[in-house]
């Protein structure tokens, strides 16, 4: 039973946080060497290992080929929520990194002020280990973008997005939007709708004006900066008025793509 709780422990961590595992055992085991017992101690030895690790990570992972996207800096790239640092999940290739940032000049350029928001990136080791639900990123290539919101008076909004995380305040389409997914019924699916959420975020709109100059840029200039797939919701590429070669669809079983941008860069 103990054991069991071990491994589930392990498994949530690892998931998670890709390191959290292996520090829960490292913790795990000095606790026991020094024969200490009280929950509180033990989870301090887990805490401290646990921040150590994570603050060593972004020098240990360039040498895996992937760099961190820091939670302190305050230019026009910004990581959505200090969260994806702490759960290591702000990793990816230079040349994903450098895309990143090049879209976020290209944005404040054309709308002065405005910062880019990025979500999910990838874990600091190890190729094909995925960050779950995203099974796609597990190579360092993808990076998740945030949407761009107004508030209900048509106001911009800046730094902030409708869900506290950035995921899950799915754009509904609007009438007569292109819905391959439509009928589908798939037990085996990251396609959630998360419909008991929706009523917890703010009224705020889509900017759309933001949001389709991010994906007509990353669809256009953003090819000679590596990017050479993006996922988009159809129904939100054709609301943006955005078309290319390399906009593609997630297909009906992976995550839902009308919350947050997608896109990948060549190796
Ligand atoms: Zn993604």
């Amino acid at each position: 039973m103990r054991l069991l709780g071990v491994a589930l422990l392990f498994g949530l961590l690892t998931v998670l946080t890709q390191i959290g595992g292996v520090v829960y055992l490292v913790a795990r085991w000095l606790s026991r060497k020094a024969k200490i017992t009280g929950l509180a101690a033990r989870l301090a030895i887990f805490v401290t290992l646990y921040v150590s690790a994570t603050a060593a990570t972004p020098f240990l992972a360039p040498a895996f080929g992937r760099i961190a996207l820091s939670c302190f800096e305050r230019g026009s790239l910004q990581v959505q929520s200090p969260l994806y640092c702490i759960l290591n999940r702000n990793y990816l290739t230079p040349v994903a990194k450098r895309a990143a940032e090049a879209l976020s000049v290209a944005m404040e350029q054309k709308h002065p002020g405005t910062v880019t928001l990025v979500l999910d990136a990838n874990f600091p080791f190890l190729g094909g280990f995925p960050l779950l639900p995203h099974l796609s990123h597990n190579d360092g290539r993808k990076l998740d973008v945030a949407f761009y919101y107004r508030d209900e008076a048509g106001g911009v909004l800046n730094r902030v997005t409708r869900s506290p995380i950035g995921y899950f305040a799915f754009e509904e389409p609007v009438a007569d939007a292109v819905l391959p997914c439509r009928g589908r019924t798939d037990l085996l699916t990251l396609r959630w709708d998360m419909g008991f959420l929706q009523g917890l975020f703010p009224a705020w709109t889509l900017d759309e004006v933001r949001t389709g100059a991010a994906l007509r840029w990353l669809a256009s200039e953003g090819q000679e900066f590596g990017v050479e797939r993006i996922f988009i919701e159809p129904h939100l590429s054709q609301r943006l008025g955005v078309s290319g070669q390399n906009l593609g669809f997630q297909g009906c079983r992976a995550a839902r793509h009308d919350d947050h941008i997608h896109f990948q860069v060549r190796e």
